[in-house]
Parts: structure tokens; C-alpha cells; sequence
């Protein structure tokens, strides 16, 4: 499942800075998501790096976008061009 980032945001801009697939972007009052772009950092870390390194806890799993870990594969893939792990 993609992430989101909640109103807890401050804007510090750590999350977009780590995230592997450039999924994050500078929004109007948040750093903003996009979920055809996260993979919950499948392919390249055991744990979802934007929430590892939130200081706010503004990182958090998406239920609107569920995904299944194979699902999260293919988007890798369809990413990076090659299979995750
Ligand atoms: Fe990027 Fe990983 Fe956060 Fe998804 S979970 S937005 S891939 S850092």
C-alpha cells in the first residue's frame, strides 16, 4: 500500500530527500505522495524510509491504496526496470 503523508507534516522535506523512487514532492501545505510511485520502498529497504525518518510521524500507509507484495513488485519493475526483492 502507497503511503500519505497526514497534516502533521512540517514541511522539513526529509522524506522527499530519501525516498528511493521520487515519489515525494513539495506540496501547498504538506509534502505530498504520489502512489503510482511508491512501492513502501520494496526493492530497496526492509522499511519505509519516509516514515522511518519523519520526526512528526506524518508518514503513514494509505488504506485507499492497498497493494499486495506482488503488486508492489510490479511496480518496482515498472520503475526501476527490473524485479525487487
Ligand atoms: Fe518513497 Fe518509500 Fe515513502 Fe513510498 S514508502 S513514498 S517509496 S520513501
Amino acid at each position: 500500500m502507497a503511503y500519505k503523508i497526514t497534516e502533521a507534516c512540517m514541511m522539513c522535506g526529509v522524506c522527499a530527500e530519501q525516498c528511493p523512487n521520487g515519489a515525494i514532492r513539495e506540496g501547498d501545505d504538506r509534502y505530498v505522495i504520489d502512489p503510482a510511485k511508491c512501492t513502501e520502498c520494496v526493492g530497496f529497504y526492509e522499511r519505509s524510509r519516509c516514515a522511518v525518518n519523519c520526526a512528526q510521524g506524518a508518514c503513514v500507509p494509505d488504506p485507499e491504496h492497498v497493494e499486495s507484495a506482488e503488486e508492489l513488485n510490479r511496480k518496482y519493475a515498472e520503475l526501476h526496470g527490473q524485479k525487487g526483492s
